[in-house]
């Protein structure tokens, strides 16, 4: 009986362990819980980081700053604030590099603030960095980017404790007000003193998820973003005259070629013949005309101006900036119609054009970051921000930037409610942090490009 009893069981016990074992072949997320995540003390990092409330707008960034301070001499590195405007810090971390010679050094970025939330949608309250049963740690800037930034630093942590160390200097930086504009942080420090200093030569910065396992998306440049205000003027008068040329009639002409054009490069992306980088992006953003009364507008007067906004997205060459100048004042906006326009913003160019940083083997920091990538047997997928980042200023400046946030599996939430990080896909792009500072902070060599 009892050998009988015995054998049952063994039966099952194998039967258990084999489909255990299989589950864990298949996938490995049965091989490990959340418990485990709730000790790592990188995770514990990180989530204390999230419940820094640093929201937009009128950021407080003193806990942010305290916080990181306390990172910073924890891991060693030597620290610096600069205020360039008051009670909005940056604040720089240095490796410093063991050469004698002068190499320039590597510039990992992210901005402490965060978009606001709206409370009631979230599942979690969005500052309590809650970790779920999948390791899912919901708060705002778990993705953008506060997840970036600890990336980099549980990296140097590693790289530290193994006794490695860089042969050029390894910032980190942290930044205010990327979310609005970046006016009072970047917008002051890529043309100041304390940043020439630096003699960076590659800046590392935001960019987005990538929902596959074995490749990042690099950007490595952004559109332009213009913002256009076109205002027709014509004669007014009674609501039951044709009259040619009024204001109304004319604006109608331009958002009826604008609408054309919108559709055909809508078309392009469709159908496969360009890709949403290479086109030009025109939406509208406000249309405003009429006589308003206290309950409407007045129904019998034609008015006399009408203004029309769109937000357009233009790919970053002079070539497309030329071609969409020449299209607005010619037919969206033409003075024989009596029709003008203005911008409210345009993204600053360098020659006429928006620079980009060489994604090819051709630039070192290219070719360091793809070997990085393949070490973990991923590839690199270069690609035009669809937003704007800090990198911006930065290439403005002449100094070559990527958008990589190491994130792999996890859906693009930037904005949105409910964003989240996968706590393991975390630990994952730490090791592919890892291999980005080795990679720059080894390299030795020349900076003259290979072409
Ligand atoms: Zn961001």
């Amino acid at each position: 009986m009892e050998s009988l009893r015995f054998q049952k069981l063994s039966c099952s016990r194998v039967r258990k362990l084999s489909l255990l074992l299989l589950l864990c072949f298949c996938s490995e997320i049965w091989c490990r819980g959340p418990e485990d995540l709730e000790q790592n003390p990188a995770i514990q990092r990180f989530r204390t980081y999230l419940r820094i409330p640093t929201v937009q707008p009128d950021v407080d960034y003193e806990e942010a700053v305290e916080f990181l301070l306390g990172q910073a001499k924890q891991i060693g590195l030597s620290t610096r604030r600069i205020e360039f405007v008051s009670k909005k810090p940056i604040l720089l971390m240095t490796w410093k590099g063991s050469s004698e010679e002068k190499l320039q050094s590597v510039m990992l970025n992210s901005h402490m603030d965060v978009v606001p939330v709206e409370k009631d949608k979230w599942k979690y309250p969005p500052f309590e960095a809650h970790m779920d049963e999948n390791g899912d740690i919901f708060a705002r800037g778990s993705q953008d980017m506060k997840v970036v930034g600890m990336m980099y630093l549980e990296a140097i942590r590693i790289l530290k404790g193994k006794g490695w160390a860089p042969v050029r200097d390894v910032h980190v930086v942290w930044v205010p007000d990327e979310e609005i504009g970046g006016d009072d942080g970047w917008g002051k420090f890529y043309t100041s003193r304390e940043f020439d200093e630096l003699n960076v030569g590659i800046v590392l910065d935001e960019g987005d998820d990538s929902l596959f396992n074995n490749s990042y998306f690099v950007n490595y440049g952004e559109k332009a973003t213009w913002w256009l205000v076109i205002q027709a003027i014509g004669v007014t008068g009674h609501g039951s005259i044709y009259f040619d040329n009024s204001a109304s009639e004319n604006m109608f002409k331009s958002i009826a070629s604008i609408n054309a054009f919108r559709d055909s490069q809508k078309a392009l992306v469709r159908s496969g013949e360009k890709s949403p980088e290479e086109v030009v992006v025109v939406n509208s953003v406000f249309l405003k005309s009429g006589s308003p009364t206290p309950d409407g507008f007045t129904m019998n007067v034609q008015p006399s101006v009408v203004e029309a906004g769109f937000d357009l997205r233009i790919p970053p060459s002079k070539e497309m900036a030329d071609f969409m100048n020449k299209r607005i004042a010619e037919e969206w906006a033409p003075k024989g119609r009596n029709m003008s326009f203005y911008f409210t913003f345009k993204t600053e160019t360098k020659e006429g054009a928006v620079p980009t940083t060489t994604p090819d083997d051709s630039n070192p920091w290219w070719y360091l970051l793809r070997m990085a990538a393949s070490k973990l047997n991923a590839t690199l997928i270069p690609r035009l921000q669809t937003g704007g980042t800090d990198s911006s200023f930065v290439r403005i400046r002449g100094v070559d930037a990527f958008g990589i946030s190491a994130i792999q599996n996890v859906p693009p939430l930037y904005h949105d409610h409910n964003e989240f990080m996968n706590g393991y896909e975390f630990l994952r792009g730490i090791n592919m942090t890892v291999e980005i500072v080795d990679q720059y902070g080894s390299f030795s060599g020349s900076l003259h490009r290979v072409m």
